[in-house]
């Protein structure tokens, strides 16, 4: 069981923003922007690449977009994710990154750091 799996389960704490009867949204415990939440799907899948339902993934993709515009108020942000423990993944259960919150000088810095990887 991933530790999303127990936040779904309410088997640890977790600051949830969003949930609905297929995905929840929760505040990242480690975050990298202003406003850093995540976007997961209960349906388990280990990494993006592993959903082949173009609609599932159309699906998560507007969930993400809802959360980031209505939950978490925010007009700019960045959706990441990671694939694969080589881009970064840590935790294998499939989720994307909602980011966002700089003001204009963060947001030039952040552009910066992505620019040079
Ligand atoms: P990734 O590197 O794409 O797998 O991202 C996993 C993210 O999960 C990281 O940004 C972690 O900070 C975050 N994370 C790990 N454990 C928790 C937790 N218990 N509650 C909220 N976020 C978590």
């Amino acid at each position: 069981m991933t530790i999303f799996e127990k936040i779904i389960a309410r088997e640890i704490p977790s600051s949830i923003v969003f949930e609905n009867d297929d995905y929840i949204a929760f505040k990242d415990i480690n975050p990298r922007a202003p406003v850093h939440v995540l976007c997961v799907p209960k349906k388990v899948s280990s990494r993006l690449d592993e959903i082949s339902d173009p609609l599932e993934l159309g699906m998560l993709y507007q969930t993400a977009i809802k959360v980031a515009r209505g939950s978490c108020g925010l007009t700019d942000y960045r959706l990441a994710v990671n694939v694969g423990v080589g881009a970064g993944q840590i935790v294998f259960h499939t989720h994307i990154h909602i980011l966002g919150g700089w003001t204009d000088l963060d947001a030039e810095k952040q552009h910066q750091d992505m620019a040079e990887g």
